[in-house]
C-alpha cells in the first residue's frame, strides 16, 4: 500500500494568482475566497509523520 497524497492546483481569477493545496477545498491565500481547481495530481507521501520518533 502506497502513501500518496492528493495536491490540489488552483487559481483565482479574482486575484489572477494561483497555488497549491494539500486540501480537498482550497481556498485563496491572498483574498480567501473560493478558488478553481486546475489539477488534483497524486504525489508520493515520501516523509510521511514520524511516529513519536523524536
Ligand atoms: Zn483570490
Amino acid at each position: 500500500m502506497r502513501n500518496v497524497q492528493v495536491m490540489a492546483h488552483w487559481f483565482c481569477g479574482d486575484c489572477d494568482v494561483e497555488g497549491r493545496d494539500v486540501a480537498a477545498e482550497p481556498t485563496c491565500w491572498n483574498c480567501g475566497g473560493a478558488v478553481t481547481v486546475t489539477a488534483r495530481p497524486t504525489i508520493p507521501a515520501d516523509h510521511p509523520p514520524a511516529d513519536g520518533a523524536a
